[in-house]
């Protein structure tokens, strides 16, 4: 395998070229390297080579990280990209600067109810479940539009756009990417402050060209920066 900062050397020259492609700034377009189950070695490493964000799936893991001493004391803006359970919430609110993976209201409210206690100010996503596939997390796109409204108003805590984990196919996947570009559009139909509904986290190693060319405004890579899980 390349070292770390090579494989973010070409990750973020095909992020360049998918974007001259679909007619984008390259600047539109964060790369979260997601540094699960690799060593806080590791993470400093692409950090070292200019990564500044980091996406974690774990709970237990990305606090084991989040306080090894190697990265202590660095600007590292990590990203929880994992399905998130109500009763892991208090743990990651004031470490995270994106929560990905909310997929259900329950676990809103939890998140708001936490962020209200910490007197933080918490963004987040919503995962959709684009495939229909029943092994994956994510809501529906109809009980997504059914439940916006309530989401809306939960306070300290501010909806800023969709996730999903895409099918294998590419084909698919970049189906998947444009239903949920459409969605985050009906979204801000509804929204009280469609202003702030500006995100689409939708990518990953083997499909973040797909997702550029649909909207993408952030992909999370893994394996092809950090190698085989
Ligand atoms: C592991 C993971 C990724 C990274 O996948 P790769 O195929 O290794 O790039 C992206 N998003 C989520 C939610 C993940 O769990």
């Amino acid at each position: 395998m390349e070292s770390i900062a090579s494989n973010i050397e070409a990750i973020r020259k095909q992020i360049n070229t998918a974007c001259i492609e679909a007619g984008r700034d390259p600047a539109s377009v964060r790369l979260i390297a997601v540094s699960k189950t690799k060593s806080a070695e590791l993470v400093r490493e692409a950090f070292d080579s200019g990564q500044v964000e980091f996406g974690e799936s774990y709970v237990q893991e990305f606090l084991e990280k989040y306080e090894d001493p190697l990265l202590e004391n660095i600007p590292i803006e990590w990203h929880f990209i994992g399905h998130l359970q109500s009763n892991k919430v208090r743990s990651i609110i004031d470490k995270v600067k994106l929560v990905h993976g909310i997929d259900k209201l329950s676990t809103a409210e939890e998140l708001s109810k936490r962020a209200v206690q910490h007197n933080l100010h918490v963004d987040y996503l919503l995962e959709v479940n684009t495939s229909g596939e029943t092994s994956k997390y994510g809501m529906s796109p109809d009980d997504l539009l059914l439940e916006a409204a309530s989401l809306f108003h939960l306070p300290n805590i501010t909806l800023r756009g969709l996730m999903t984990i895409a099918s294998y196919d590419r084909v698919a996947a970049r189906e998947e990417f444009r239903q949920l570009r459409m969605l985050l559009e009906s979204l801000r139909d509804i929204a009280p402050d469609p202003s702030k509904l500006t995100e689409l986290s939708m990518g990953m190693s083997g499909d973040f060209e797909e997702a550029i060319h649909e909207g993408a405004t952030m992909i999370r890579v893994g394996t092809s920066i950090f190698g085989w899980r």
